[in-house]
C-alpha cells in the first residue's frame, strides 16, 4: 500500500537520538537520559483508594461516561482555588481547561496561535517536546539569548517582541537545563510582554519541585492578561494519569476548548476523578515535600560526583529544583558521538543538540538524576567522566 501522506506527516523525522536511547531502557544501563519522575514518588495506595471510590455505584455513571470538554468541574474549581492561593492570583474555574498532560496543551496552543511563518520566541536551549508540537504548524523560531538565569530580557528588542505570536518559556527548573528564571528577569519580561502585546506561554511542570520550597512569582501573576499558564500532575502525582491544565483568559480558553473538542472530546473522566479524589483534602501539602526531599538528595549526589570525577574542562549548573543538570563539554567533544560509546559502557544521557531550535550546539548534554539511586549516580558519573577525560586527550 502506498499511503498518500500529507506533507505535514512526510516532514516528520524520527529522531536518531530517540532510537539510540531505546537501548538505554535495558535494566543494566545506568540511564541519566529519560525525563521520567521517580516511581518511588507515585502515591500507589492513594490512587488505589481513589479508584475504588470512583467506581462505586454513586460515582460510576460520571467516571465511565463522556464529560465536558472543559474538564471535571470539581477539579477545575479545586485548581482555581489552589493556584490562586499558591501564586497569590485570582483565577476563576472558567479560566481552567483540563488537558491530557501539558503536552496536549502545547499542541493545542500550536494549533491556536501558529500559522505558517509565525514568529515564535524560544529559550536557548528549550524543551524538545515543545518544538515537536509547534513545528507541525511551521513557525519561524527565534532563539533568545539565555544564560544560567534563563533568557535575558534585555537582549529582546521591542520590535522582535511585538512581531512574535508568542514566547514559549519554562521559567522553573527548565527542561533541559534545570535553570530558573531570576525574579528580576521575570519582572522585566512581564513588563516587556505587557508593553508589546506579547503572549507568554509559561510551561511550568517543575515549579513545585523547588528543593527549598521557595517559589518565585509566576509570569501569570506578573502579567495575567498576557500569559497562558500550563501546569501538570505528571511530576507531582503520576505521568501515566496524563493530566495537565491550561490557565488563561476565558476567551482564549473557549478557543482552546473548540480545538480540544476536535482532538479528543475531553480528558478521561476516570483519571480526572481519581486525581481529584486523591488531592481534594490537602494530600499534596505533604506529598510534594517528600518529592522535593528525594530529588534534592539525588541532585546533591550528582553534583558531588561531578565535582569529584569530571575534568576541569567540563562545566555544569547547580539546580535549585527539578530533575536536570546541564553539562557543557570541551568544544571538541560531540555529545551524540560520546553517547554511542557511553552506551557500550552502560551509561546513557541525552545529547544537548536536540534541544536547540536554531544554531545547534553539539558539546552539551542533559543529565536527569531523579530515577537513579545515589550509589548508581556516583558509578555512572565516574564512567562518564573517564570517557570524557579520554576523549579530551584525543
Ligand atoms: N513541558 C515540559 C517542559 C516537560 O518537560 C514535559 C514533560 N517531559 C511536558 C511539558 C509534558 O508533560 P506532561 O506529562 O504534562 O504532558
Amino acid at each position: 500500500m502506498l499511503w498518500k501522506l500529507s506533507n505535514r506527516a512526510i516532514a516528520l523525522k524520527s529522531s536518531a537520538i530517540r532510537e539510540i536511547l531505546k537501548i538505554t531502557e535495558q535494566p543494566d544501563v545506568i540511564s541519566f537520559a529519560g525525563g521520567l519522575p521517580s516511581p518511588n514518588t507515585f502515591p500507589i495506595q492513594e490512587i488505589k483508594n481513589a479508584f475504588n471510590h470512583i467506581i462505586t455505584a454513586d460515582e460510576m455513571s460520571g467516571s465511565l461516561q463522556y464529560g465536558p470538554t472543559e474538564g471535571y468541574a470539581p477539579l477545575r474549581i479545586w485548581l482555581a482555588e489552589y493556584l490562586s492561593r499558591r501564586d497569590h492570583t485570582n483565577i476563576k474555574p472558567n479560566q481552567v481547561l483540563i488537558v491530557t498532560g501539558s503536552q496536549q496543551a502545547l499542541d493545542l496552543i500550536g494549533k491556536a496561535l501558529i500559522d505558517k511563518g509565525s514568529k515564535v520566541l524560544v529559550e536557548t536551549p528549550t524543551y524538545l517536546g515543545g518544538l515537536q508540537s509547534f513545528t507541525q504548524y511551521e513557525p519561524e523560531y527565534i532563539s533568545l539569548e539565555s544564560d544560567e538565569k534563563g533568557i535575558i530580557p534585555e537582549k529582546l528588542n521591542d520590535k522582535t517582541a511585538s512581531d512574535a505570536n508568542f514566547m514559549y518559556i519554562i521559567p522553573n527548573f527548565q527542561n533541559p537545563t534545570g535553570r530558573r528564571l531570576s525574579l528580576e528577569r521575570r519582572q522585566q519580561l512581564a513588563e516587556k510582554a505587557i508593553r508589546n502585546n506579547l503572549t507568554l506561554v509559561e510551561d511550568d511542570p517543575y515549579g513545585e519541585l523547588d528543593y527549598q520550597g521557595h517559589r518565585l512569582p509566576s509570569l501569570y501573576k506578573l502579567a495575567p492578561e498576557n500569559t497562558i499558564y500550563l501546569g501538570s500532575f505528571s511530576k507531582i502525582l503520576a505521568p501515566g494519569l496524563r493530566l495537565g491544565y491550561i490557565v488563561a483568559n476565558e476567551k482564549l480558553i473557549n478557543k482552546l476548548v473548540q480545538l480540544k473538542q476536535a482532538a479528543d472530546l475531553h480528558t478521561p473522566s476516570l483519571t480526572q476523578r481519581i486525581a481529584y479524589h486523591v488531592i481534594k483534602d490537602g494530600f499534596l501539602d505533604n506529598h510534594i515535600p517528600t518529592i522535593r526531599k528525594l530529588y534534592g538528595h539525588r541532585c546533591q549526589a550528582m553534583l558531588k560526583a561531578l565535582q569529584k570525577y569530571m575534568p576541569t574542562t567540563v562545566t555544569w549548573n547547580k539546580p535549585e529544583g527539578g530533575m536536570f543538570i546541564w553539562i557543557e563539554l570541551p568544544k571538541n567533544i560531540n555529545a551524540t558521538e560520546l553517547l554511542s560509546e557511553a552506551i557500550q559502557h552502560k551509561v546513557a544521557f541525552v545529547p544537548g543538540e536536540t534541544f536547540f531550535a536554531n544554531a545547534i550546539r553539539t558539546n552539551c548534554m542533559r543529565l536527569a538524576f531523579v530515577t537513579v539511586p545515589e550509589e548508581k549516580i556516583e558509578q555512572g558519573i565516574k564512567i562518564l567522566a573517564n570517557l570524557i577525560t579520554n576523549w579530551s586527550d584525543i
